[in-house]
C-alpha cells in the first residue's frame, strides 16, 4: 500500500454529522426534509433542450476536447452579462465544474506557509481543502451576532481569505459598504480574497463585487450554476480572476490540470443565461413564508431573504443538537445543527428554504412548537 498524502490524515468528519445520521436512523416516520442545501425542483425544459441539442451536435460532427478555461460562447455570454464595465475581459473568466472543485484547485495555487482565514460558521468544504492543502495557519473567523453572522476583517494579517455572501450558513449578506471593509483590509495586507457568490442570484439588491473600487486587484469571484439554476447535479461554475499574476497563474493551472467541462453542459449553462430565475424566486417565497411563521412563533432567527437559509437561535437552555433532535422527533422536521459549520454555531440550527412543500413544513412546526414550547 502508498502512503496517503498525509493532510488527509488531517481530515475528520465532523462528528456531528455521524450523530445526525444516528439520530435520522431513529426516526421512524415521514420526514419534511429543510436540511440539505440542494435544489428540489427539476431542470427547467429549455435547459433540458440545449443539453440534449448538445449531445445531438456531438453525434453529428467530433467535438473533442473543448479549451480548458472554458467555450468562448459561454466566456462571452458570461461576460456579457455580468462583467463588461469593469475593465478586464472574457479571457478573465474560467469555466469549470463547481465551486467545491473551485476552491479546491484555487487553495492549490499557494505556499502552503501562508495564512489563510475561514469564516465559522461557515461551508465546511473551505476548511477540509485548506487542510488537503496543506495549510497549517488556519484561522477561523467568526460569523456570530456580535459581527452580524458575518465575517470582519480581523486585526492579524492573513494572505488569503475566504468570503461568502449571501452567507452560508447564516443567509446574510454583506452590504458594498461592509464588503469595502474587506477590500481595504486586502489592500493594506496585499492579501487575497476568494468570494463565493453561490447564492447571489438570491439577494434582494444584488450587486457585483467589482463595483467597489479595487476590488478588481484583490477578489477572485466564484460562481456557480447550482443554485441559480438546479445544475447541482449537472455542474457547472466559472471563476472571475481579473488580476495578475494570478489570472495567468489560474489559466496555468486550468490547462494542465484540467481538460474543460463538457460542451453539452456549457451548451445549457449558456442558454440558462437568459432564463428568468423562476425556481430561485420559488425558494425565496418558502423563504418568507417560513420566516413569517417563526416571526409569528416568536422565534429569533436571520437570514431567508437574501439566501435560501434560515439561521435560528435555539431556544435558552438548548444546544444545536438537542434542538435539531426536538425538531426531528416533535415536528418531524430535518434541520442541521449550527454545529456541523463549526463551533461559532453552537446555538443555532441552519433551515434550507429549497423546499417545495413550505406549506408543510410550517404545519409541522406549528404542531411542534404550539405543543412543546
Ligand atoms: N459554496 C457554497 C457556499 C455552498 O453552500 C455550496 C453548496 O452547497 C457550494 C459552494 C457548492 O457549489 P457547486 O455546486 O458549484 O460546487
Amino acid at each position: 500500500m502508498l502512503k496517503p498524502n498525509p493532510h488527509f490524515n488531517r481530515l475528520q468528519k465532523n462528528p456531528i454529522f455521524v450523530d445526525i445520521e444516528e439520530e435520522k436512523k431513529k426516526f421512524k416516520g415521514t420526514l419534511v426534509d429543510l436540511g440539505v442545501g440542494d435544489v428540489s425542483k427539476p431542470l427547467a425544459p429549455a435547459i433540458i433542450e440545449a443539453l440534449t441539442a448538445g449531445c445531438r451536435e456531438m453525434g453529428k460532427r467530433p467535438i473533442g476536447y473543448g479549451p480548458s478555461t472554458g467555450y468562448d460562447f459561454l466566456r462571452e455570454a458570461i461576460f456579457e452579462k455580468e462583467y463588461k464595465n469593469f475593465g478586464f475581459t472574457q479571457d478573465n473568466i474560467f469555466i469549470s465544474d463547481g465551486i467545491n472543485t473551485d476552491v479546491t484547485h484555487l487553495f492549490a495555487l499557494f505556499g502552503d506557509d501562508i495564512a489563510i482565514g475561514i469564516p465559522d460558521p461557515g461551508y465546511p468544504a473551505y476548511k477540509a481543502a485548506a487542510i488537503v492543502a496543506g495549510y497549517e495557519k488556519i484561522f477561523y473567523l467568526p460569523c456570530t451576532a456580535e459581527t452580524g453572522f458575518l465575517p470582519r476583517p480581523p486585526s492579524q494579517d492573513l494572505d488569503l481569505i475566504i468570503l461568502c455572501s449571501p452567507h452560508n450558513p447564516t443567509g446574510v449578506a454583506f452590504t458594498k459598504e461592509e464588503l469595502k471593509e474587506w477590500v481595504l483590509y486586502a489592500q493594506e495586507r496585499k492579501a487575497l480574497i476568494l468570494y463565493d457568490s453561490a447564492y447571489a442570484s438570491f439577494m434582494d439588491e444584488p450587486f457585483n463585487v467589482y463595483e467597489i473600487d479595487g476590488a478588481c486587484e484583490v477578489i477572485i469571484e466564484m460562481k456557480s450554476f447550482s443554485k441559480s439554476y438546479g445544475f447541482t447535479g449537472l455542474r457547472c461554475s466559472y471563476t472571475v480572476v481579473p488580476m495578475e499574476p494570478y489570472r495567468t497563474l489560474w489559466e496555468r493551472h486550468q490547462n494542465v490540470m484540467y481538460n474543460g467541462l463538457s460542451y453539452p453542459v456549457q451548451k445549457a449553462a449558456y442558454t440558462a443565461l437568459s432564463l428568468p430565475l423562476t425556481e430561485v424566486a420559488d425558494y425565496k417565497h418558502s423563504g418568507r413564508l417560513l420566516r413569517e411563521e417563526l416571526e409569528a412563533q416568536n422565534q429569533e432567527f436571520v437570514g431567508g431573504l437574501d439566501a435560501p437559509y434560515i439561521w435560528w437561535k435555539v431556544p435558552e437552555g438548548e444546544t444545536s443538537f438537542s434542538f435539531f433532535q426536538f425538531l426531528l422527533h416533535k415536528c418531524a422536521l430535518l434541520a442541521i445543527p449550527g454545529t456541523g459549520f463549526g463551533i461559532h454555531g453552537e446555538g443555532y440550527v441552519r433551515l434550507s428554504t429549497f423546499t417545495s412543500e413550505p406549506e408543510r413544513a410550517i404545519a409541522h412546526l406549528r404542531r411542534g412548537l404550539c405543543v412543546s414550547m
